[in-house]
């Protein structure tokens, strides 16, 4: 089937209008979503193809210098786009002195047809090859967002492909913006597709990336960064599962900062917040990659121990301990120094260990810590305990 050329660039310059508008009224309500730079890549995407409509009836300067330098602005927009979604420095420079060299390339070159048509296209084809590496590059998390963006960058070097191929083949005059053949149907109705799959591709992610931020936020201490008590605690009874069903040993250590309340009243509430963060890193330190820390309470945290035994566990409670006595806090110029009491579980789970008993019991240990003169390790007197 063969349509009207300039009557699907006016579809291709409505949608991507269409879908400018939302984004930019959405990305100007939450600019956290950073959607407006998405947003501004739609719109000179639109601009573009208006353009392309008005061929053989405008100005060249207007039907295809601007054209395809507002589509190269829309690409290099969606790649800064792309950047941002993802919370990485944008190189601005590189990104937006691609659609200049188009200016002043198509400037230079417009008299021509040929030379003109493959510079634009060649151009084209770099930035969406560049999307497509960026896309699929410096994810941390590829997804089904950069899946989107990497099958549009695809699709439109493909169509773009197409085009050279006829430019080169002495068809330049077949790509005309006025001409309506297969080719150029084939053509244009891959821009529409590429249009679709970049904004709803970048729309994806900004969605991906607040969900996550979401589920971060969900998850984790605000003040310490670590886990919070309602993950620890879930992380709990799931390594309790795990080990009780691969008869598998687990220590539970209940830490809690002595005389806390001290710090605060003598060097100030933030020099305390100061000693939880510097707590908390000392005890991450000690960590293996499978072991976990969470804040329980305000000064309290919990430490999982998946398969260790007695010995390795209270190897790992020494070690944080000489950790912290080696490496006090600073506050203001001044050194905090800290100590912490524990209360320790470990043992291969039986059927009677719910996560409630072991921190009951995890909970008496640290007690009879505190009431010993604090500073130290009480183990929860168990059989089974490796
Ligand atoms: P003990 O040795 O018996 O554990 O004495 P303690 O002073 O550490 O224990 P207590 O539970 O009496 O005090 C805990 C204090 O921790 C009380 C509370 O004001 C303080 N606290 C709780 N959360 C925070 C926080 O986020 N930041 C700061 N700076 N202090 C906190
Ligand atoms: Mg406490
Ligand atoms: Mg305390």
């Amino acid at each position: 089937m063969i349509a009207h050329t300039p009557t699907l660039f006016a579809a291709v310059a409505l949608v991507a209008t269409i879908l400018a508008f939302c984004l930019l009224l959405v990305g100007q309500l939450n600019r956290r979503d950073n959607l407006l730079l998405t947003g501004c890549g739609l719109l000179a995407h639109a601009l573009a193809y208006v353009c392309y409509t008005l061929y053989d009836h405008a100005p060249l300067w207007l039907t295809y210098l601007a054209g395809n330098s507002l589509l190269s602005l829309a690409l290099a927009f969606y790649s800064a786009s792309l950047f941002r979604l993802r919370e990485q420095p944008v190189p601005w420079r590189l990104v937006f002195a691609i659609p200049l060299c188009m200016l002043l390339g198509l400037s230079l070159l417009l008299d021509t047809l040929e030379p003109r048509m493959l510079l634009a296209t060649l151009v084209l084809m770099l930035q969406c090859a560049l999307l497509l590496v960026w896309a699929q590059r410096h994810a941390e998390r590829p997804g089904r967002a950069h899946l989107l963006v990497s099958i549009g960058a695809g699709i439109s070097l493909i169509g773009l492909g197409m085009r050279v191929v006829a430019v080169l083949a002495g068809g330049a005059g077949e790509m005309r913006y006025d001409i309506s053949n297969l080719k150029q149907t084939v053509s244009v109705s891959i821009g529409t597709v590429t249009v679709m799959m970049f904004s709803i591709g970048l729309v994806l992610m900004a969605k991906e990336r607040s969900e996550a931020r979401l589920q971060h936020l969900a998850l984790h201490d605000v003040l310490t960064g670590t886990y919070n008590r309602r993950a620890i605690l879930d992380n709990f009874a799931q390594a309790l599962e795990q080990a009780r069903s691969a008869q598998a040993s687990l220590a539970l250590a209940m830490i809690d900062i002595d005389h806390f309340k001290r710090i605060n009243d003598m060097h100030g509430h933030l020099a305390g917040d100061e000693v939880l963060c510097h707590c908390v890193r000392q005890l991450q330190q000690q960590l293996r990659l499978q072991d976990q820390l969470g804040r329980y309470g305000g000064e309290e945290f919990l430490v999982l121990l998946p398969g260790v035994p007695l010995a390795q566990a209270l190897d790992t409670l020494q070690r944080m301990r000489e950790a912290i006595a080696a490496d006090p806090a600073h506050f203001a110029g001044r050194e905090i120094g800290l100590r912490f009491s524990v209360g320790l579980w470990c043992a291969v789970p039986g059927p009677a260990d719910t996560v409630a008993s072991v921190l009951a019991q995890a909970d008496a240990a640290l007690y009879q810590a505190k009431a010993g003169g604090r500073n130290a390790v009480r183990l929860v007197a168990l059989a089974g305990a490796g």
